[in-house]
């Protein structure tokens, strides 16, 4: 479906499109650089303030719980969508699954992520190191309990020990995994997977800042991880190898299980133990929002690619600009 609509495309008038939220400005402003055409979908409440931003030539209003006529819209506007957390969030899975309009990087993991286990299943497979995950008889010690499409860590509990959890799964019902509570501080990878170059980038790092467990709460609020912000992070240099390697681990399991590969920006989020272990316990398989800490100002990491600092929205205009000049498209989208 989407060789055959990329076909139809007038490539002299190649747009790209995003919906007006988290990571928007630093992907259109990006793509405005590169000389593409950038177009914003708004939530109603929203526009005003993308309009203020002379980069983006259109934003357009939508309800989003309907999404397919702004696919369309989209499609005929020449558009590549590039997607992030808040449009999986406004249009769900599925609608995000099947949205007629080529959308960059690999749409099918969406479905993967929607599923807690099958998310799990696909680090594990990759061979990268993941929390243990427990039944509640065979827990032990602290766990953390996440129940399916808890958002920013809203609808996570902890328990210190079995009985604890058994007393606390009393009150819930619906799908949700039991996974260890790894000790130690946490590291957010960004990635690009470049078909075009052949390669896997670490293009940068950060940290993110959540509401009830960073904020002043004294021990008399329960821990949310609600994140309102993030900051910049670098690692010890004797840590890269590894995070290269999980981050290359994850391409090549992705490859393995939907058959396509890996491309565009995404993250494993993860936990670094005080024996410098790494634990990742989330991928994401698009840009986080992590990646507007480089904003205008570019990540250290990407000037070992390119010897110049960039963000991760110029890397996704770059690799669009040479994937649509090398007649290469459809393997940056699906
Ligand atoms: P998430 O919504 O999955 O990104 O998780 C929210 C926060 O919970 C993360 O930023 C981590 O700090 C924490 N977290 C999630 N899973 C674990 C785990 N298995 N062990 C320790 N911390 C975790």
């Amino acid at each position: 479906m989407i060789e055959a609509l990329l076909k139809r495309y007038d490539l002299e008038r190649l747009a790209v499109a995003t919906i007006a939220s988290h990571t928007a400005l630093q992907i259109l402003r990006a793509a405005k650089g590169r000389g593409f055409r950038t177009l914003a979908v708004a939530r109603p409440s929203s526009a005003w303030f993308y309009r203020r931003f002379q980069f983006i030539d259109e934003v357009w209003e939508a309800d989003l719980s309907n999404f397919r006529p702004v696919a369309e819209r989209l499609a005929e506007n020449n558009a590549v969508l590039i997607p992030h957390g808040s449009y999986v969030e406004y249009v769900g899975w599925r609608q995000a699954l099947e949205a007629p309009v080529p959308t960059f990087g690999v749409r099918r993991l969406v479905e993967i992520e929607a599923d807690q286990h099958r998310k799990m299943d696909l680090l594990r497979r990759a061979g990268i190191p993941t929390p243990k995950t427990y039944s509640p008889k065979d827990a032990e010690g602290p766990v953390i309990v996440k129940l399916f499409g808890a958002k920013g860590g809203r609808g996570y509990f902890f328990a210190k020990n079995r009985e604890e959890l058994l007393e606390r799964l009393k009150g819930v019902d619906g799908p949700h995994i039991i996974q260890e509570y790894v000790f130690g501080v946490p590291a957010y990878y960004h990635y690009f997977a470049s078909p075009i170059y052949g390669r896997v980038e670490l293009f940068g790092m950060d940290v993110r800042y959540e509401a009830n467990v960073d904020g002043r709460t004294f021990g008399l609020a329960e821990p949310t991880f609600v994140v309102v912000a993030n900051f910049p992070l670098v690692l010890r240099e004797s840590l890269l190898p590894a995070v290269q390697k999980y981050g290359e681990a994850f391409a090549d399991a992705v490859r393995e299980a939907l058959g396509e590969e890996m491309k565009g920006p995404y993250s494993l989020e993860s936990i670094i133990r005080d024996d410098l272990s790494i634990v990742v316990f989330e991928f994401s398989g698009r840009i986080v929002a992590g990646t507007n800490v480089y904003m205008g100002v570019g990540s250290p990491y990407s000037v070992l690619y390119f010897d110049r600092p960039m963000d991760m929205g110029e890397r996704i205009a770059h690799e669009l600009e040479l994937a649509r000049d090398r007649g290469r498209l459809e393997d940056v989208v699906s």
